[in-house]
């Protein structure tokens, strides 16, 4: 394959994207010709100052940033002129929903067969779902793309055919610590993706100590503040540091009960909280077991003389592995 036409950092703006970010821009990955950032209009202040911030750099640098949308996820989701946004809510469906069961009895060989059916009362947690994730998709990724054939040389005003033999190089920021999300399976002709994080063998908490010795120790998780992927500890400290947000996620998380504005309304009930509670009533102060876990390795933190304290509020939402929910269609039960 010939050298690529230009080579592109897929920001998130989250902490291992800002890490590459910043090494580019001190010439520690050298080679990076520009920066695409996906707004879905509804992030935290905190993740604009930061985005702001690393425009600075950049612009230091010589290198561009694009700033691309689709849209804002929040206002298209509750209008129902707009197109249905399938975001991972998470459902419960109504109390009387029935189970069909399987009857299996072993065959002569000893194998089981069903030879009937009987039903039941679903029990609450089988009555409990996971609505589809297409917005990654729709309001990082396709912005992305098509940022991606415009720079290449597609032709306005659609962007759609990028001219033959012209490819991106584009740099994503997963790290070593997950690499269930890997996939360099080519999406289009016009990407190649890299990872160079992966190539320097840095985990995400790597990551958070390059950011703390870089001066960038309060690197912000990048998502949607009403994203049903939230941990209970990023929820928490959004209810007890950032009012603003926490009164705007549990006011899109009344007005999505029914599910999205456009759509066919739910026969059960959706929800931002996994426990499917409204938000306000969820159990968010208790501590889940990934929390526990971080919570130990950031002791580890506290012994290692450079570093500074920092908060680990879980992954955020990149364009290429939004780690803040499950995979594109991936149901926890059979929605509602
Ligand atoms: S942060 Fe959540 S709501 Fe926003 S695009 Fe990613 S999965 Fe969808």
């Amino acid at each position: 394959m010939n050298t690529p036409t230009l080579r592109l950092l897929s920001l998130g703006a989250g902490v291992q994207s800002t890490t590459l970010a910043l090494m580019a821009c001190r010439g520690e990955l050298p080679g990076l010709d520009g920066a695409v950032f996906a707004d879905t209009g509804w992030e935290p202040p905190a993740v604009y100052e930061q985005v702001d911030r690393l425009e600075t750099e950049f612009a230091t640098a010589g290198i561009p940033l694009h700033r691309v949308s689709n849209g804002h996820l929040r206002k298209d989701s509750l209008d129902p002129e707009h197109r249905f946004v399938s975001i991972p809510y998470f459902t419960l469906a109504p109390e009387g929903t029935m189970i069909r069961e399987e009857i299996t009895e072993p065959d002569a060989n000893g194998q089981l067969v069903i030879v009937g059916y009987r039903e039941r009362l679903a029990t609450r947690r089988e009555r409990e779902g996971i609505g589809r994730r297409q917005c990654t998709a729709e309001y990082k990724i396709a912005p992305i793309n098509r940022a991606v054939r415009m720079l290449l040389g597609a032709p306005a005003p659609r962007y759609l055919r990028v001219p033959k033999g012209r490819y991106a190089e584009q740099w994503i920021g997963f790290s070593t610590d997950e690499p269930e999300r890997v996939n360099d399976r080519r999406e289009n002709k016009y990407t190649v993706k890299r990872f160079p994080l992966l190539e320097l063998d840095m985990s995400r908490k790597d990551c958070e100590r390059y950011l703390r010795r870089a001066g960038w120790g309060h690197t912000v998780k990048s998502s949607c503040i009403g994203c049903p992927h939230h941990r209970n500890d990023y929820w928490r400290e959004m209810r007890d540091h950032r009012p603003d947000e926490w009164a705007d996620a549990i006011a899109f998380d009344h007005a999505i009960r029914k599910g999205g504005a456009s759509a066919k309304p739910l026969r059960g009930q959706a929800f931002l909280h996994r426990s499917c509670v409204p938000l306000e009533l969820a159990p968010i102060d208790r501590v889940t077991r990934v929390e526990w876990k971080n919570r130990q390795l950031d002791l580890f933190d506290d012994y290692a003389p450079d570093l500074e304290d920092d908060t680990d509020d879980g992954p955020g939402c990149s364009p290429y592995g939004c780690t803040s929910g499950a995979s594109v269609a991936t149901p926890r039960r059979k929605a509602a």
